[in-house]
């Protein structure tokens, strides 16, 4: 058998979506499983929106989610160049192919004339296709358009009576008739080919050997179909990978929240957290483990375990896997993957001025309280700003008894700044003042941090040390004493 060759192909029009991520996944899972290649293409060929901005937000997306391949766009290749707009001489040469052979003719209606056709169609309840108009055009009427200056665009001639068969690796067998489909248009009167015929001589002349992409594009491969036939190119293999649904059941937008994949990294979620989601979009592995690594993704991945049913996105399992890949990452990586949040605060300056000891604290502090890394904008005035004392903790702090455990504490303090320690000195305070632990842990922590829950405080204090937890003290006994 051919060697596994795949190819994602985004078009620059926007940031990569979540439905683009996923199919970009699931071309590399695809390749790296079977040893085979991938390849980065752009389609570019609608001119007024195509961006390079968006090319290199694209790949940027991509690169961050872990995704490589083998050639594109970026790094080149034995099929350069991989930019459609590129390759303008090739579909020109492939379109002349097919007037010669008469699979394609010229189209000089306006597209008023075609509105005015479409129109008249759906006001008589038909599916709106083009006439043929064009197509018994003489060479006489031809030339007169031309003679006036008029551009055409070129049409395929689409075959009669035809029944198009594609055996969809996971849609199964889908059947499709050709006397639906009207003639279409190849290239546009600019001389820039449609989608749906660069698609095709890309993909051919690529040696893609299986098309992995949004079910959407199912409708457009019978067209698709007819331009391998003309060209008597070998077709690949289709996998049309179903709809990405919000949690109401309807296709996926903005209105359910974030779509770019970029929008993703700017909360902080994690690549491999997405990796990981993405991958279980539409896909599910033998047995019921849900959190997997990169390399048992890649080693179990195959297209017929791949769902026909749309996959829905689930949110709180997104936030869910974000949490227990924060809960894997040492506080060494932890404190590097916060750097570009933490440097967005106010903080950025104070938690500079840790000792490396602190700062590893500071990530045991946070590291269960965030569900992904921007979570730290929230966390971080709880170690540098002064505390505003919260309705629950006044209520705490007004209970008899409570100048006495601060003082008990601030008296007790250790010299010895680690978790530790100030866990020791904390149990201290309770076995000297024969109290239960929590009422002791509890005005301690409404005194020092405002707040009836948080991380562990012998963390939070490891953090201040003992200077500032002391400061801290004194300010709540002076509070009381008012
Ligand atoms: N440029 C197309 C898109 O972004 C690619 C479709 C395909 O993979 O054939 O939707």
């Amino acid at each position: 058998m051919n060697k596994v060759r795949v190819r994602f192909a985004p078009s620059p029009t926007g940031p990569l979506h979540i439905g683009g991520a996923r199919s970009a996944l699931f071309n590399y899972l695809f390749a790296v499983n079977q040893k085979g290649q991938l390849v980065l293409r752009v389609e570019d060929t609608d001119l007024e929106r195509s961006k390079p901005e968006y090319e290199e937000e694209i790949i940027t997306s991509l690169r961050w989610l872990g995704l490589n391949w083998d050639e594109g766009v970026d790094k080149g290749g034995p099929h350069s160049p991989y930019r459609q707009t590129e390759r303008l001489s090739i579909y020109q040469e492939y379109a002349q192919d097919l007037l010669d052979k008469d699979w394609a003719y010229p189209c000089f209606c306006t597209e008023e004339e075609l509105q005015e056709e479409r129109a008249a169609l759906m006001a008589q309840g038909e599916m709106p296709r083009y006439s043929g108009k064009c197509r018994s055009l003489t060479e006489e009427e031809r030339q007169a358009h031309l003679d006036q200056g008029r551009k055409p665009a070129l049409r395929f001639k689409v075959p009669e009576n035809q029944v198009y068969v594609v055996h969809d690796l996971v849609r199964g067998q889908v059947t499709f008739d050709s006397d639906n489909i009207g003639d279409f248009i190849i290239m546009k009167s600019d001389g820039i080919p449609t989608y749906n015929f660069a698609v095709v001589i890309d993909d051919a002349l690529m040696g893609i050997t299986h098309v992995i992409r949004a079910e959407e594009h199912l409708a457009n491969t019978p067209r698709q179909l007819m331009i391998y036939e003309a060209l008597r190119f070998k077709r690949p293999e289709f996998a049309h990978i179903s709809l990405i649904l919000g949690e109401d059941r309807q296709k996926m937008s903005k209105r359910h929240g974030s779509t770019s994949l970029m929008e993703y990294r700017e909360l902080g979620y994690l690549p491999e957290a997405l990796f990981n989601f993405l991958a279980l979009l539409g896909w599910s592995p033998e047995g019921e483990e849900e959190i997997l690594e990169k390399q048992q993704i890649v080693g179990s991945f195959t297209l017929e375990r791949v769902s026909r049913s749309p996959a829905v996105f689930d949110l709180e399992k997104l936030n869910w896997m974000n949490q227990q890949y924060l809960k894997k990452l040492d506080p060494q990586e932890l404190d590097k993957r916060l750097q570009p949040f933490i440097g967005a605060t106010t903080y950025s300056e104070q938690v500079a001025g840790l000792s490396s000891e602190q700062r590893s604290w500071l990530m045991e502090a946070v590291r269960e309280r965030m569900v992904c890394l921007k979570d730290i904008e929230h966390l971080l005035p709880l170690f540098f700003a002064e505390p505003s004392i919260e309705e629950e903790a006044q209520q705490v702090l007004r209970q008899p008894g409570v100048k006495e455990v601060l003082q008990t504490l601030d008296h007790k303090l250790p010299d010895e700044e680690n978790p530790e320690a100030y866990r020791q000195c904390l149990k201290a305070v309770v076995k000297e003042l024969k109290l239960k632990a929590k009422d002791v842990f509890m005005p301690a922590r409404c005194a020092l941090t405002g707040q009836v829950h948080g991380p562990d405080l012998n963390m939070i204090m490891a953090v201040w040390g003992k200077k500032e937890t002391s400061r801290r003290l004194q300010k709540a006994i002076e509070r009381l004493d008012d």
